[in-house]
């Protein structure tokens, strides 16, 4: 089967200038996840690659990830884990810095939510610099989980977050792409 193409859900993202620092095209997808079809067809198009994937879990990244993660699980028929900011999950955490394409943070999971030899999704909503990614993929490795593969509905791939997440051993898939930053 020929890849289908996602090109038509670039109409649905809506681009602020500017926000939430200058210089920062903000790539906003919740314009395409309130559109029916926009929604549907980004969930159908982050899970079909992994239709006949082995994965035990769908892990996803707060907060868009939690959106487009959690329907992804449901598809799939598998559990989501959550992937959250500092101080927010209620039991025991493991954490890891990243850097963002603006700013600083530290993000956790669950230190029980991942079993050893677990074959993980990893979705998230948008892919810049690659230091989110990263980071969860590094949680997601420490607990013993192995990460089949990263899909994000738009890439931002002249900031090398997907290449960067290759170099690390992490199959990435993307629906679309915008140039620039
Ligand atoms: P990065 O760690 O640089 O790959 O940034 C990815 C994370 O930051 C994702 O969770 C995105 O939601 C958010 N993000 C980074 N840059 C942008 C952007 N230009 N537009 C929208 N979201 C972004």
């Amino acid at each position: 089967m020929t890849a289908p193409s996602w090109s038509h859900l670039k109409d649905l993202v809506r681009t602020i200038p500017d926000h939430p620092k200058n210089g920062i095209l903000f790539r906003d997808i919740t314009t395409l996840i309130a559109d029916p079809v926009g929604l549907r067809s980004a969930v159908d198009g982050l899970l079909l690659p992994f239709l006949n994937e082995k994965i035990e879990r769908v892990v996803g990244i707060e907060a868009r990830g939690f959106i487009l993660g959690g329907a992804v699980a449901h598809e799939l028929g598998r559990g989501f884990v959550p992937i959250r900011k500092k101080g927010k999950l209620p039991w025991k955490t493991i954490g890891q810095d990243y850097a963002l394409e603006y700013g600083v943070d530290r993000m956790e999971m669950h230190a029980d939510a991942i079993a050893p030899g677990d074959r993980i999704l990893l979705i998230d909503d948008l892919i810049a610099t690659g230091g989110t990614a990263e980071a969860a993929v590094q949680l997601i490795r420490r607990s013993g989980g192995e990460v089949v593969a990263a899909a994000f509905v738009v890439d931002l791939p002249d900031l090398g977050g997907a290449d960067k997440l290759r170099a690390a051993g992490v199959g990435v898939h993307s629906l679309i792409a915008f140039e620039g930053h």
